[in-house]
């Protein structure tokens, strides 16, 4: 769906309660964790839903708004009044012009990352596909996240155990960034995935650029090799479901990786078309 597409009809106010840097000053990517209180009452999303952001102009082309989406990153919580909070992380884009070779910021990413507390915000959504917990709890769950992707899985995860409860499938997170400095919520300061690791059918893996301040593409082949076996196997049975959320170059990178697990990319090809037909595969990409 293109992003004029999108319903935008009926904007609310959100205010900014918090904001945090979630990336160490050292880390090339800013990522900011920004809390919003939704200021309308029936305000409800689920995991792996996003909000639209609406950056009040004047912009280029006659533009009244610049149209954002962001994932929502966290599980229900409202206000001591009752209102609905939400928590997005948003990462500060800036983009080289090919032809002047100038440094341009992203307009929504810059203006949400520049919010204080107590900024009025103008919000839509939520919108976009869900990511639909299995009914069955013995079901198996790939999750596979890149940058700004594990955002919905901590959403998700935290679903699962907290308020799902008693889930029996094997639950398998990937999670992949250029360098160790840029896993938010997965580093040493801050690991929001540790009590899950208690549960026994929780597992959480790490991909990393072998040369971070390189353009290298995540290692997604070394850190899904290694479980290769049991990937194989969990894609085989039909109580699998795969979900995969972040950046667009994951999708060509999996399928590579795939392909070889499963000895061609047409056989992956097949094997794809397949999951995503009875709707195990589901992808969250930008
Ligand atoms: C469903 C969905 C969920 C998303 N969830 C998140 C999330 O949780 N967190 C998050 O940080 N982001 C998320 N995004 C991405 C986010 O919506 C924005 O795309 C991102 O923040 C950049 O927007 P911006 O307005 O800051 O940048 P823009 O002003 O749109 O521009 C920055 C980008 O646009 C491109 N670009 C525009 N003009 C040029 C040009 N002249 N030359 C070269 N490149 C150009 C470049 O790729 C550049 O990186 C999501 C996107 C989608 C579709």
């Amino acid at each position: 769906m293109r992003l004029d597409d999108y319903d935008k009809s009926k904007p609310f106010d959100a205010t900014v309660m918090s904001t945090v840097r979630i990336t160490p000053d050292e880390a090339d990517a800013e990522i900011r964790e920004i809390v919003l209180e939704i200021n309308r009452h029936d305000f409800d999303y689920k995991p792996g839903q996003s909000i639209g952001v609406l950056v009040p102009g004047p912009h280029e082309f006659g533009h009244e708004h610049h149209f954002r989406l962001y994932t929502v990153a966290d599980t229900h919580s409202r206000s001591i009044e009752g209102r609905p909070w939400i928590t997005i992380a948003v990462r500060r884009c800036a983009y080289i012009d090919e032809f002047s070779g100038e440094r341009y910021k992203g307009i929504a990413s810059n203006f949400l990352c520049d919010r204080k507390a107590g900024d009025h915000i103008e919000i839509t959504g939520p919108y976009g596909y869900a990511f639909e917990v299995p009914q069955d709890k013995n079901a198996n769950l790939i999750l596979i996240g890149a940058g700004t992707g594990i955002a919905p899985f901590r959403a998700f995860v935290k679903h699962i155990y907290q308020d799902v409860g008693n889930w029996r499938g094997k639950v398998r997170l990937f999670y992949g960034a250029h360098t160790g400095l840029e896993l938010v919520y997965m580093n040493e300061h801050r690991d929001d995935f540790t009590q899950y690791y208690d549960e026994d059918t929780f597992q959480a893996f790490k991909a990393l650029s072998p040369r971070p301040h390189w353009a290298d593409p995540i290692a997604w082949d070394y850190c899904l090799e290694k479980r290769s076996e049991e990937i194989v196997e969990l894609l085989g049975n039909p109580a699998t479901y795969v979900y995969v959320a972040g950046l667009e170059a994951t999708r060509d990178q999996l399928d590579e990786v795939f392909g070889d697990f499963m000895g061609s990319s047409e056989r992956w090809q097949r094997r794809k078309a397949e999951l995503v037909a009875g709707g195990r595969w589901t992808e969250l990409l930008y």
